[in-house]
């Protein structure tokens, strides 16, 4: 099932349901795109229709953070939980473990997604890397990546190079990467390697992990400041009755 929250798709699912729909998307071997929605994005969709039409054309939509989740409820089509870029990411790292599936890591700075795979490889023995490869090469060298990340065959992308550029990356190369599931994971390369920590679990478990990185990352306060936009262009569009079941 779907909602449509502020004129996006939204799949209502949680965690465990996401892990399930993308191991159906490596058993077609054919390309699917992930999107986990946070509100910035959402946000910004609403005045960049090419965005928005990025976001309805994934395969797979999950709602990264408590505002999407909360916008939902006040919309009256609840979802599940949130399911974040990291949350998902490792998740699915679990599963390729015991499946055999191959991943391939891109982006972060140079060594990042290196060390990020490493360290995944030490929690899962098992850990089929494909590859990986930092994510700061200019536009011109993106169809180079592209070839190196096709040949490599992984049957799961993680995209790490900030969204939405990660989840442009994936749209524009989908059917060139021929990845059966691909997934924009924003910064999560960085705590995975340790060289960002993330929100302690209490600050998580009370839906404060924006505070955290907040607290760790005080440049991200200008970005933040869309976040009370969000909630009040959400709340007038309930109102108004806007939003709904598709
Ligand atoms: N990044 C990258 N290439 C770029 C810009 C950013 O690989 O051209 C990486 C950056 O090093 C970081 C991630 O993308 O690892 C962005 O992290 P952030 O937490 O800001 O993600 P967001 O919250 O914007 O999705």
């Amino acid at each position: 099932m779907q909602i449509n929250l502020l004129g996006a798709r939204v799949d209502v699912v949680d965690l465990a349901g996401a892990v399930e729909r993308i191991a159906g998307f490596v058993q077609s071997g054919i390309p699917h795109q992930v999107v986990t929605l946070n509100p910035e994005i959402l946000y910004r969709a609403q005045r960049e229709p090419a965005l928005l039409s990025l976001i309805n054309g994934a395969d797979l939509v999950t709602a990264d953070g408590v505002g999407v989740v909360w916008a939902a409820k006040v919309a009256g089509t609840p979802l599940p939980e949130r399911v974040t870029g990291i949350d998902l990411m490792l998740a699915l790292v679990a599963r390729a473990a015991a499946e055999g599936w191959r991943v391939f890591l891109l982006g972060a700075s140079p060594g990042v997604a290196e060390e990020a795979a490493r360290r995944l490889q030490e929690k899962h023995p098992g850990l089929l890397v494909a590859g990986t490869m930092h994510g700061y090469f200019p536009p011109a060298g993106e169809p180079e990546v592209v070839e190196m990340i096709r040949t490599a065959r992984p049957h799961l992308l993680f995209v790490g190079l900030g969204a939405p550029k990660q989840e442009q990356f994936i749209a524009r190369y989908k059917q060139a990467l021929g990845v059966s599931a691909a997934m924009g994971v924003g910064g999560s390369f960085d705590v995975i390697a340790g060289k960002v920590a993330r929100a302690p679990a209490w600050m998580r478990r009370m839906h404060l992990e924006w505070l955290g990185r907040l607290i760790r990352e005080p440049r991200r306060f200008k970005r933040m400041l869309v976040l009370p936009r969000f909630a009040w262009l959400a709340w007038r569009k309930a109102r108004s009755g806007r939003c709904g079941r598709r």
